[in-house]
């Protein structure tokens, strides 16, 4: 059997006596790597991020305190706990220490079984706040992000088109005649065919920029960062396809025998004066377009 991955540790110290003692009482447990400088540190978590840092705050150039407020500041390394482990040891010093970010301050000489178990109670704390944030983002019902993720996701996109210059498309699609299968098939049967709709539309997707959540009810939405109106359109379709090949049965659908959706497909160019809404709503409308044509099919 493989051997579970292992937290990872990052021991930053000028002193390589410190480091070589916490290193061979955590490596046991942890996957520990080690630098000897501030600026060491910050260029390894380029490539090797870890779940905790341990970190000195006396250190020649760079020092822990700098160190600790560059990681608080960086969007992508925020997250992780930073402990120090320092031979400053008055209160003044502690409470700069946990004023830059840090979520504990452990003095030196320290003992390694307190160091052990303090890192597994900040591993476990970051561990439920990553579970917290991830059930915020996730569809209960299907698995999918949601509409708080897809909010999210469209304001970082549009401020992205901005700066860049490129489009963002995006598809809004409906289920036909949802109504009618709920009343024929039963609710939970209902919930059934949502699920399988969304899975159709994530495995229908070609490129991981992109982004599938379900919008509320029995409506969903396709965030596609840098796609034009064309690429917007051909991905509906595309995913058109997808839901209509599941073949659901659907009794009472003017539009087919099946399970089917229609969709409105939309891009445009962000810009300063423009809000983001207004591409949702150019999509909705296009959506409506699509549902007085006869549904099952992408208006534009
Ligand atoms: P149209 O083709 O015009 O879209 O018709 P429709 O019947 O799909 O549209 P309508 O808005 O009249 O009905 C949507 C239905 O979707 C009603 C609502 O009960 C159902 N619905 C919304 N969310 C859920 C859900 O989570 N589970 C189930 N089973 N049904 C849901
Ligand atoms: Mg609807
Ligand atoms: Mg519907």
């Amino acid at each position: 059997m493989a051997e579970p991955l292992r937290p990872r540790l990052l021991l930053v110290d000028d002193a390589p006596i410190n480091l070589q003692m916490l290193e061979a009482g955590l490596e046991d447990a942890f996957e520990c790597r080690c630098a000897t400088g501030g600026a060491e540190a910050l260029a390894l978590m380029g490539s090797w991020l870890p779940d905790l840092v341990l970190l000195d705050v006396a250190m020649p150039g760079l020092d822990g305190l700098a160190v600790c407020r560059r990681l608080k500041a960086d969007p992508a390394l925020q997250d992780i706990p930073v402990i120090f482990v320092t031979g400053r040891d008055d209160e003044a010093d502690e409470l700069e220490g946990l004023e830059a970010g840090a979520v504990d301050y452990i003095t030196k000489p320290f003992s390694l079984p307190i160091v052990k178990a303090r890192v597994g109670t900040h591993l476990e704390l970051k561990r439920c706040r990553d579970l917290l944030r991830n059930h915020a983002f996730v569809d209960g019902l299907t698995g999918i992000a949601n509409r708080r993720r897809f909010d999210e996701a469209l304001a970082q996109a549009w401020a992205l088109g901005v700066r860049q210059r490129s489009p963002v498309g995006l598809v809004l699609l409906d289920v036909d005649h949802f109504k009618a299968y709920n009343d024929a098939y039963g609710h939970p049967a209902g919930d059934g065919c949502l699920s399988a709709v969304a899975r159709a539309l994530a495995g229908a997707m070609p490129r991981v920029s992109d982004l599938v959540a379900r919008y509320g009810g029995e409506e969903f939405v396709v965030l596609l960062p840098g796609t034009d109106f064309e690429g917007a359109r051909a991905v509906a379709e595309t995913l058109r396809r997808a839901v209509e090949a599941m073949g659901l049965p659907h009794a009472h659908s003017s539009a087919a025998d099946h399970v089917t959706v229609s969709l409105g497909a939309a891009s445009c160019l962000p810009h300063l004066k423009l809000v983001s809404a207004a591409l949702v709503e150019a999509a909705d409308e296009a959506l409506y377009r699509a549902k007085q044509a006869g549904r099952n099919r992408v208006g534009g």
